[in-house]
Formats: structure tokens, sequence, C-alpha cells
């Protein structure tokens, strides 16, 4: 047995970890050239108004074809990234990508949706970010508030004053700032006096229990009242279902997102939706 025999077990791990990090070093080099020669891509889950279904805007969510394994969920290689400190980069490109992506639907005469996308605290960390930003946005003749930057408050956590001084100076720029995943933190109150939000956004994991758990119901409903009596937009993530829709929209929330009205897809679909 190899919990008896120290050695073994030791010897064991031993291996397991080194090709571990040998496969993420892969990855890691696999990742970074990607950035730069192609294999990502941004999807965009339409956000609606519930009370119509009507799509007012979008997020733009990454993904990353690998050369052999094909697709790769976020949920494996953002992290992958973050740890690397490569989320830099690629967060880079994906706000340059959803800025190329708003030129390109301008082009077609219609009205712009307000494209949120996922920020990292390693960006925000960087003293030249919101300057950075700023100019890309000018450089492509867009509004500031074409963009919502999403941050989540775990990753906020890691170095508070940093990111906190760059998100006031992108408020002040005229960019909207949502809290994404809201719910799930350890403070999510005493945050919310801090932080210069535009937007909240209600965890999937209490939209998901809703409708079978008194308190998830609960939540969600203090948290409807939280954003209205602080004056912030709210979204409700991953609504799957009418039943879902329709507790929401009683209880007094207006937007929402979820696979119920459309997952996440290319551009060209999002395009055609938007086009009708
Ligand atoms: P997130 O920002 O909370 O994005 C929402 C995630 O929930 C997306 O997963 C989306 O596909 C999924 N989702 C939306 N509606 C539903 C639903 O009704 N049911 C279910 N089961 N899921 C739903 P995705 O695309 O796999 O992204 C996962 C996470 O990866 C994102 O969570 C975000 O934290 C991160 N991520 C994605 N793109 C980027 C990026 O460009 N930069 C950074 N830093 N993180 C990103
Ligand atoms: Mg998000
Ligand atoms: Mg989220
Ligand atoms: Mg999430």
């Amino acid at each position: 047995e190899a919990k008896h025999s120290g050695r073994d077990t030791f010897r064991f791990f031993d291996q397991d970890m080194s090709r571990e990090a040998r496969d993420r070093l892969k990855l890691e080099q696999a990742l970074r050239s990607a950035i730069k020669g192609g294999g990502l891509s941004l999807h965009y889950q339409p956000k609606v108004r519930l009370e119509t279904a009507g799509v007012y805007g979008a997020e733009a969510l990454l993904r990353w074809t690998h050369p052999e394994l094909g697709p790769l969920s976020p949920a494996v290689f953002i992290p992958l990234a973050e740890e690397s400190g490569l989320i830099v980069e690629i967060g880079a490109w994906v706000l340059q990508e959803a800025c190329n992506a708003l030129v390109r639907w301008r082009a077609s005469g219609q009205q712009l949706p307000r494209i949120a996308v996922n920020i990292s605290v390693q960006q925000l960390e960087r003293e030249d970010f919101p300057g950075w930003l700023e100019r890309l946005l000018i450089s492509h003749q867009l509004e500031r508030d074409l963009l919502e930057l999403e941050i989540t408050e775990t990753g906020l956590m890691q170095n508070e004053q940093r990111a906190l001084r760059s998100l006031v100076r992108l408020q002040q720029k005229g960019f909207r700032i949502a809290l994404d995943d809201f719910g799930t933190g350890y403070s999510s109150l005493s945050y919310l006096r801090k932080l210069p939000l535009s937007t909240l956004k209600i965890d999937r994991s209490f939209v998901m229990d809703m409708s079978a758990d008194k308190v998830s119901l609960s939540i969600v409903r203090t948290i409807i009242q939280l954003a209205h009596n602080l004056d912030l937009d709210l979204v409700a993530e991953g609504v799957e279902d009418e039943i879902q829709a329709q507790l929401l929209l009683d209880m007094g929330c207006e937007q929402a997102q979820g696979f119920h009205y459309h997952r996440p897809m290319p551009e060209a679909d999002f395009v055609a939706l938007l086009t009708g």
C-alpha cells in the first residue's frame, strides 16, 4: 500500500509533479505563441433586458483553440495565464480585439452594444493601465462607456491599494466598472463602499439554486434591493430557464445573461443577432 510506504509515496508524487510541471510549461509556451500567432478569439454572450429579452450588450469571453488539444476552457487556461503573468498580455489582446470588433460593427451603421470585458487584477496593478486604455479608445474613436470592465473581488483582495487607485482613475476617465460574481467573495459589503462601481453582477450560483432554495432566493432578492438602493445597474448571471427569468423579473431585476437567452457565440453570430 502506497499509504504505508513513505518512500514509494514520495517517489510517486515526485514523478507526478514533475510531469505536471512539464505539461504546464508546454501549455504556457503554447499560450504564449497563441497570443502572437492567432489561436485566441472572443466569443460574445448577449446581455438582455428581462422585460423584452432584447439584447443591449454582451460579455466578451476569451476562447483558445490549442493546436493539438483543441478548444480549452477558460477555467483551465485563465488560471495558468494568471500564474505565469501572461494574463497582462492576454488581457491587452482582449481589450484591443473588443475595440476592433466595435469598430467593425460601427461600419455597419447600427447602434453599438456595450461590451463587457473581464479584467485581471494584474492588469489593474500596472500603473500605466488607465492611460493605456484611454489611448486605446481614443485611437479607435470609441466612447469610453461602450466598455464595461468586469472585475472580481477575490482578485482585488490580492493587491487592494494599487488596484483600487487604477479603478478610481478609470472611473474618472468615464469607464464603467462591474463587480462580477457578486456574493461569492468574503467581504462584499465593505467593498461596495470603496469601489467606484456602475454595475453588480449576481453570481450564477445563487440564480441556479434560487427556485429550489429559499436562502438563495433571499440572497438574490437582497442583492437586487441593494443594487437599487445604491443606484447600481444589475445583471443576473447564469439564467437557464423561464422560471428563473420570471422570479428575477418579479423581484425587480431588469437585466440578465444566461443560456436561457443566448450562449456565448462567435462574432458573426452575434452580429447576425444584432442586425436581426
Ligand atoms: P465570468 O466572467 O463569470 O463569465 C461567465 C461564465 O459563465 C462564462 O464561462 C459563460 O459561458 C458562463 N455562463 C453564462 N451563462 C451561463 C448559464 O446560463 N449557465 C452556465 N452553466 N454557465 C453560463 P466561460 O466563458 O467558460 O468563462 C469562465 C470564466 O473565465 C469567466 O467567468 C471569467 O472569469 C474568465 N474569463 C473569460 N474570458 C476572460 C478574459 O478575457 N479575461 C479574463 N481575465 N478572464 C476571462
Ligand atoms: Mg465576467
Ligand atoms: Mg461572472
Ligand atoms: Mg463566474
